[in-house]
């Protein structure tokens, strides 16, 4: 009898944390609530980062500024920061709490070339002419999660709560640059799941391949090699870089034809010589190759290589490339989405002013977009799209390979945008990125708490990516052992402008706001005819 006690008791304490006992579900609630009333109390901090983060406009992999001022306000918080991960100098991981489970946080912190724009004003405004700029709305993710992580440490620490918050940089992500090289230097292996948050028009969060408009990718830059000479003297002593460059180029605009319509693929010429009466003897072409899955993406890769191969040959040069970028398409769990979109519901939109609608409303008219001014409701859980067609990528992809992860879209900007561009950057060092980010952070602490919580809901989504979405597919990086982070990218780009930006940036202790500083009123409009 008493063995069978003993038994009966065992088999208790292993299903005890695997349910939500009567106590914790008051406590969890009660946790929540705790949670959503600290991140409003942190509203202002909240409003800095998003105001002093705008105001660095940093590109890819130079992203000094933003890291050096995110890293210190998790530092003089507790959180123990690592710096120059995964071999890349401004990528970083800081760490709060002890034990399982470890959930990630992710988000980007890179801008746009020639974005620059001076917020709240509902037309082409910029700040710095041709200066890189918030033109994505990167600058307001790092205030989402950092204020969660805030309000969760004192959480953790005032309940006991077991558990680790890990804290991860999305840097150059609009190079898709690093995601690939985290995944390789192991820096989710310990990692339970991760939460992403994207700044968007919208507030939500999907499972699976969402909403079927994620493509993965490999970026290449291929270098053409030839010969100088004088252009009209001399040519025949030449070979042209540039004629392997146009060659590969009217290669792919043919062979486009005869690929799937699922493929996305575009390129820049990044050099093209230097004057017309010198042959070029440097030339350098970028090409993004688009699809759908591993197979296709590195079957585009494997075109453009013959292609530059080709274009090598009829122009009697030589190539060489280098990968410096590349992306899985994500692929979200269904668990964590759940989840998380139940915290959405009852965190609800943001209550939008007269003001930050004009503001809206104006820059659709501006841009010819469909005026409907801002969001009011949040949307349903996107449930995978069956018949995925592409679109853009994100190189978090990688991570959602190899790590439970989701993405929460926070309703922070505008909708109807073009993206990557000025446009994008109007609202977000405004009330709408500010209020968009709050209410962001309230569902990611909220989500946290239900897995720090809820060992079962670690488990459970633990066998969605095991049963489901790795079943047959499993992750190879694109990424050859000798490729390594273009961390030298977007160095000249951001130099030109640095001590012209530096001028402009934020200044919390003299002004309440970036818009303040600027002297801008809000919403500042056209005038109506
Ligand atoms: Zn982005």
């Amino acid at each position: 009898m008493k063995k069978l006690f003993r038994i009966a008791g065992l088999v208790g304490a292993l299903l005890l944390p695997t349910i939500l006992t009567a106590q914790q579900a008051p406590q969890l609630l009660a946790l929540k609530e705790n949670a959503v009333a600290e991140v409003d109390r942190l509203q202002t901090l909240t409003q800095q980062m998003v105001d002093q983060i705008f105001s660095y406009s940093e590109l890819g992999f130079q992203e000094h500024e933003t890291s050096r001022y995110v890293t210190g306000i998790l530092e003089k918080n507790g959180f123990h920061v690592e710096r120059g991960v995964a071999g890349i100098p401004t990528a970083w991981v800081a760490a709060y709490g002890s034990g399982k489970p470890v959930i990630g946080f992710i988000t980007d912190e890179d801008c746009i070339p020639r974005a620059s724009q001076r917020p709240g004003v509902a037309y082409h405004d910029p700040l710095i002419e041709g200066a890189p700029g918030h033109g994505e709305g990167h600058n307001s993710g790092m205030a989402v999660n950092i204020t969660a992580a805030l309000v969760l440490k004192k959480l953790m620490d005032e309940h006991h709560l077991a558990g680790t918050i890990k804290i991860f940089p999305g840097i150059a992500e609009e190079l898709l640059g690093t995601k690939a090289f985290y995944v390789r230097a192991g820096l989710f292996k310990d990692v339970d799941l991760v939460l992403g948050t994207h700044v968007d028009s919208e507030f939500s969060t999907s499972y699976g391949t969402g909403d079927g408009k994620w493509s993965g990718l490999v970026s290449v830059q291929y270098f053409f090699h030839g010969k100088a000479a004088h252009a009209a003297s001399a040519p025949w002593d030449g070979r042209s870089a540039l004629d392997g460059v146009s060659l590969m180029n009217a290669g792919w605009e043919f062979r486009r034809e005869h690929l799937r319509l699922q493929q996305r693929s575009h390129y820049v010429i990044i050099n093209g010589g230097d004057q017309p009466n010198v042959v070029p003897s440097e030339a350098a072409v970028w090409y993004y190759f688009r699809e759908l899955d591993y197979p296709h993406i590195k079957s585009l890769y494997e075109i453009g290589n013959t292609m530059a191969d080709a274009a090598a040959k009829m122009s009697n040069t030589t190539v060489d490339h280098k990968l410096v970028g590349s992306a899985w398409p994500p692929f979200f769990n269904k668990v964590i989405a759940e989840t998380q979109h139940k915290n959405m519901e009852a965190v609800g939109m943001p209550k939008w002013s007269e003001a930050d609608q004009t503001l809206a409303k104006a820059l659709q008219k501006e841009i010819s977009a469909k005026v409907e001014g801002l969001k009011e409701k949040i949307e349903p859980l996107k449930e995978a799209e069956k018949n995925p067609i592409g679109g853009g990528s994100d190189d978090v992809g990688d991570i959602s390979w190899n790590v439970p992860m989701v993405y929460l879209m926070y309703p922070a900007n505008i909708p109807h945008l073009p993206g990557h561009s000025w446009a994008n950057a109007v609202a977000m060092a405004t009330p709408i990125a500010h209020k968009g980010s709050t209410a962001g952070a309230k569902v990611q602490a909220m989500t946290a708490l239900d897995f720090l919580l809820q060992p079962e809901l670690v488990k459970q989504a633990w066998d969605y990516f095991r049963n489901v979405q790795t079943k047959e597919i499993h992750y190879e990086s694109f990424l050859a052992p000798e490729d390594k982070p273009a961390s030298e990218m977007n160095k000249e780009k951001m130099e030109k402008f640095l001590p012209q930006l530096k001028t402009f940036y934020y200044d919390p202790t003299k002004y309440k706001s970036y818009l303040e500083q600027l002297g801008i009123s809000y919403p500042t409009v056209k005038a109506q005819p």
